[in-house]
This record gives C-alpha cells, structure tokens and sequence, in this order.
C-alpha cells in the first residue's frame, strides 16, 4: 500500500465551480473502483455528475490501465 495521493479535478456542469478532491489509493479504490467513469457531486449546488476517469484524474487512470 502506497501513500500516493490522486486528486480528482473537475468542474460542475451546473454552476460552473471546481471540484477537487484527494484521495488516497485505498479510498479512491473504495469510492470508484475500475470505474471508467467517475460519480461526482458538487459541494456548491449538490448536483450529481459524471465525468470521463482519464479526465478527472489522470494518475488513477493510468494505474487502472497497468493493472
Ligand atoms: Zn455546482
């Protein structure tokens, strides 16, 4: 177990303010798995979104990929 930690960027299609959030490996995995597309829900305006894994966090895309 590593101590890594993946952020996950994105922004609300609704009202338009950034979302980020950091991981660790062991709670990234727990909150979306292999999902290829995350479930995110922003902290302004509480709308509930997706977007693309390589888009919102790279870095976890990437180990998804290898594995
Ligand atoms: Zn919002």
């Amino acid at each position: 177990m590593s101590d890594k930690r993946y952020e996950v960027k994105s922004s609300c299609p609704q009202c338009g303010c950034s979302y980020l959030t950091v991981l660790s490996e062991e709670e990234i995995r727990a909150k979306y798995g292999d999902d290829e597309r995350f479930q995110l829900e922003c902290g302004e305006c509480l709308a509930a979104f997706e977007k693309e894994r390589s888009e919102a966090c790279p870095e976890w895309d990437k180990e998804c990929r290898l594995r």
